[in-house]
């Protein structure tokens, strides 16, 4: 429920447990928004071009934006239009740019990069850059890529914290203990909601409704916590009245994409290179 404060959330729905659609924009049930879309966006391009391909994302974006989607962040939209006016892939840094619209988008960065910190960070600093420039968005990416990168890998929570505790060294405006309870479209805000209940969740459906229900930007902050928790607790967590709720093409377009997006990242060419035992 975007823009809705957890209080409203509560005497509304309780503790919203469900899909069920409506709020600001009036969705279906299971409609997906510009969330998903962007980072739909980002797949397809690295997948169409059998790699990163910034080029191909922007020009993505373009075409997404003239399909007049159902919602368009604001960020976004200034940058996207800089692109088609100017075809600039880099948006100039502007102080207003640290919103969670790139952020939003990392899932498929993380993928194809894979076993490669560095091309993760540029990578995911070349895809934000189309439309968010600042020093924070670009941190929150890393952070969050790098976070998929180990719980891709079966990593443990410990490992992964332990992992964002040295990240954060860099930037400590990140911390998230005590949580402050700020959901918002600031990254820094949504990030530390996404963290907070990510360590403290018992799974994937747990960290979920604990996000959403914290209200503010929260098909955003449940995007990246679906990122981020999908990741760790794997496909086969994810409560199947939730799947079933949502259109068949967009699961099985975003489970092929991902597949893919593996099969491209540095990680696993190393396995195919690597010599087998025995040979
Ligand atoms: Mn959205
Ligand atoms: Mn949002």
């Amino acid at each position: 429920m975007e823009f809705m404060t957890a209080a409203e959330i509560r005497a509304k729905y309780g503790v919203l447990k469900e899909i069920v659609g409506g709020g600001w924009l009036r969705l279906k049930p299971g409609q997906v928004t510009d969330d998903t879309e962007m980072s739909l966006c980002v797949a397809r391009a690295v997948v169409a071009a059998n790699g990163w391909s910034r080029e191909g994302i922007a020009a993505n974006f373009a075409a997404w934006l003239r399909s007049k989607p159902v919602d368009v962040g604001d960020t976004c939209r200034r940058g996207i239009r800089n692109y088609m006016l100017k075809g600039e892939l880099e948006t100039p840094y502007n102080q207003w740019d640290a919103g969670n619209g790139a952020c939003m988008r990392m899932l498929p960065v993380s993928l194809c990069t894979l076993g490669d910190d560095r091309l993760l960070a540029r990578c995911a600093v070349e895809q934000a850059h189309i439309t968010h420039n600042h020093p924070f968005s670009d941190a929150a990416c890393i952070y969050l890529g790098k976070l998929v990168h180990l719980a891709v890998l079966g990593y443990s929570k410990t490992r992964l914290r332990r992992e964002l505790e040295g990240l954060l060294t860099s930037h400590e405006n990140f911390r998230f203990e005590p949580y402050r309870g700020l959901a918002s479209g600031y990254v820094v805000d949504t990030l530390q909601t996404v963290f907070h209940y990510f360590f403290t969740a018992r799974d994937f459906e747990d960290c979920l409704i604990k996000v959403v229900n914290q209200g503010g930007d929260a098909d955003t902050t449940g995007a990246i916590a679906g990122m981020l928790a999908g990741a760790y607790y794997g496909e086969e967590n994810i409560p199947r009245r939730w799947l079933k709720k949502m259109d068949r093409k967009v699961v099985d377009e975003v489970s092929l994409l991902a597949e893919r997006l593996v099969t491209l990242s540095p990680w696993a060419a190393a396995r195919l290179s690597a010599p087998t035992a025995g040979a």
